[in-house]
């Protein structure tokens, strides 16, 4: 595949860790480092991406990363986990009144530009958004 990439995607691009190296989404899941949560249960945590691509953009992870690195790597024990991010997807962008129209983005693997290798959702909205995406 031929990829044309700027410096700063280059940049953005990271290999996939092992499966017991941390990542910042597992330290922010665990509180070690703070974020602006607009969502918590026992299974998943939602919180504002730090540089938003929109008026509301929210990030969504299920709170132990077990081998859940990106969705590509999904397994069928993964199933109940998966269902209930999609649920919580909806119950924010509910909460958030995104109901003109909204965005769930999982960008997986490295031509997809995945730059932290703990799944998570990005919910997007709040503008008109363009599509297809670049
Ligand atoms: P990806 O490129 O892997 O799909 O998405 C990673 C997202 O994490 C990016 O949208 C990026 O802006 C966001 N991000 C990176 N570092 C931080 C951080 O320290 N805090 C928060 N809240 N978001 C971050």
């Amino acid at each position: 595949i031929s990829r044309s990439l700027s410096e700063v995607d280059r940049a953005k691009i990271a290999r996939p860790p092992a499966e017991n190296e941390d990542t910042l989404f597992g330290k922010i899941a665990r509180k070690e480092i703070p974020a602006n949560i607009v969502y918590e249960d026992d299974k998943v945590l939602a919180f504002r991406d730090i540089s938003p691509a929109a008026p509301t953009h929210i990030l969504l992870i299920p709170k132990v990363r077990d081998s859940l690195t990106r969705l590509n790597q999904i397994q069928e024990k993964h199933k109940d986990i998966l269902g209930h991010m999609m649920w919580a997807a909806a119950e924010i962008a509910r909460n958030e009144k995104l109901e003109e129209g909204w965005r769930l983005v999982i960008n997986d693997g490295p031509l997809a530009c995945q730059s932290i290798y703990h799944l998570h959702f990005h919910i997007i909205g709040g503008r008109q958004l363009g599509w297809p995406p670049g």
